[in-house]
């Protein structure tokens, strides 16, 4: 019997994912990618973000340190050093998956593809030449582009988004960033480490919308006492050139005023990549995106979608999950897809981690009880040289299960790991092991214990605790 023929459209972490799987079980798969292997994760978000927080932790760390204080002489000269260590990262990842998908066989085309039904994928490469692929099954996972609001179009020069901002040879004086999300809020710490006058502007009443109120305040206030400033509730209504730089007319809750900066960054949010073809050929799509069943099929029999370009998490560990589960459907399995319990974690100073319910949602669902351990008690976080934040334990009273645990602090991403093992477990299964020392999960062990006022490193609780 012939193998299955699949083709897939984009090659981020949702399309190549899908294809390695579907090649796995026997596949014959080509992937059609317009641009780089890698999609925005590999070329312009995830990893190039983290390449260069992770230049700036370290910079931030030798100037803080009592021991080296550094203080850079040319920060525009390390950021240019630091954006070329980026782009050998980058590249070393893309060649990387390049190779993966070429032990796998598939076949990858450089051109765009355009869905003209079911079966069929007219793909346009340099010159207008044309190549017609048939397909037993198509995935579409063409992702998510830049969102950008009527008065503040992107010239890609002073009014930039991220794709720009990971990309500057110069250090920006000051720099605007309007949308205090994700990307807003790590851009954020790396250009303040670097020296730039930051100014967040965010319309809602909080930055990151939806993470835990209580860790969100506290970055806020760490971000405002390091001179980051930040507008919530807060728009941009007017962007005007003046001279080199830009003057901004922004409507606070205090009134109008005036900002005068060098670069304004966009980051208000990413919005689905839906090309005017997938429509023309059947596809419907919902306010977030691409329409899909539970076993992500879309309106149109046999055409797949994953990813950002489906809305529900615009995340890339998302995509690549469902890059699996898709292509596992493809090839006969009826698997459905049930929204996973994941890790939020955003790559600030200090960094974010978010695992299960927040205090709010927790205490709409019955009574809970808190725990809380900062890491200024921890003996790693403090010969670490980081000691702000703290991490919350969120359980319930009668049931005595782990709800939500959220994090600012060092490593966080790497504690959500343990953390995301320890929803809906009971306290004490966690707090029964003995963790190596001194390390960082020593104070996920004392934020369980806390939960009912055992934590060591602790004064003891005032009377009345629970
Ligand atoms: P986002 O959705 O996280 O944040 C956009 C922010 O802009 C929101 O806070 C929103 O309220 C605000 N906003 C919208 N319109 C505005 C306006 N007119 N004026 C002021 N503020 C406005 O989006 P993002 O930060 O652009 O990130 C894009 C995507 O990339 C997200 O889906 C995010 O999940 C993902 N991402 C993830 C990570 C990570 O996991 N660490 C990092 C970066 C990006």
């Amino acid at each position: 019997m012939d193998s299955k023929q699949i083709v897939v459209i984009g090659g981020g972490p949702g399309g190549y994912v899908a294809a390695i799987r579907a090649a796995q079980l026997g596949a014959r798969v080509t992937l059609v990618e317009k641009d780089r292997i890698g999609g925005t994760c590999l070329n312009r978000g995830c990893i190039p973000t983290k390449a260069l927080l992770q230049d700036a932790k370290l910079l931030r760390s030798l100037k803080n340190s009592p021991v080296f204080r550094y203080e850079p002489l040319n920060p525009s000269g390390l950021l240019r050093s630091m954006v070329e260590r980026k782009e050998k990262v980058v590249d070393e990842l893309v060649k990387g998956i390049e190779f993966l998908l070429s032990s796998y066989r598939v076949k990858v085309i450089q051109g765009e593809a355009h869905l003209l039904n079911s079966k069929r994928v007219e793909v346009i490469k340099g010159r207008n030449e044309r190549e017609i692929l048939e397909a037993d099954a198509i995935l579409l996972a063409p992702g998510s582009v830049s969102r950008s609001i009527p008065h503040l179009s992107p010239d890609r020069e002073k009014i930039i988004t991220s794709d720009e901002a990971l990309e500057l040879r110069e250090v920006p004086q000051e720099m605007v960033i309007v949308g205090g999300g994700y990307i807003g809020v790590e851009l954020a710490t790396f250009f303040h480490t670097l020296g730039s006058k930051v100014t967040i502007v965010e319309i809602l009443d909080n930055i990151l919308p939806g993470i835990e109120e209580e860790v969100v305040r506290n970055l806020r206030r760490i971000f405002e006492k390091e001179g980051i400033q930040i507008f919530t509730n807060s728009s941009v209504e007017e962007v005007r050139k003046e001279g080199t730089g830009l003057e901004l007319k922004i409507d606070t809750p205090k009134g109008k005023m005036g900002l005068s900066c060098e670069k304004v960054l966009l980051a208000v949010g990413r919005t689905p990549n839906i090309t005017s073809d997938l429509t023309q050929a059947g596809i419907e799509n919902t306010p977030e995106g691409i329409k899909v069943n539970s076993y992500l099929e879309t309106t149109l029999p046999n055409v797949y979608a994953i990813g950002d370009a489906i809305g529900e998490t615009m995340l890339a560990p998302i995509a690549m999950a469902q890059g699996v589960l898709a292509s596992e459907n493809v090839m006969g399995f009826k698997r459905q897809w049930k929204k996973p319990l994941i890790p939020l974690c955003i790559f600030s100073y200090p960094e974010i981690a978010s695992v299960g319910l927040t205090e709010k949602e927790a205490k709409e669902r019955g009574p809970i009880k808190i725990g809380r351990f900062p890491f200024r008690s921890n003996p790693k976080a403090i010969l670490s040289a980081e000691p702000e934040g703290w991490i919350k334990v969120i359980a319930s009273q009668k049931e005595d299960t782990i709800l939500g645990i959220h994090i600012l602090g060092p490593d966080a991403n790497i504690l959500a790991s343990v953390a995301l093992t320890m929803i809906g477990g009971k306290l004490g299964e966690f707090t029964r092991f003995i963790q190596a020392h001194p390390t960082l999960p020593e104070a996920l062990r004392e934020a369980c214990l806390d939960v009912d006022g055992l934590a060591i490193h602790l004064p003891k609780p005032f009377r009345g605790r629970p």
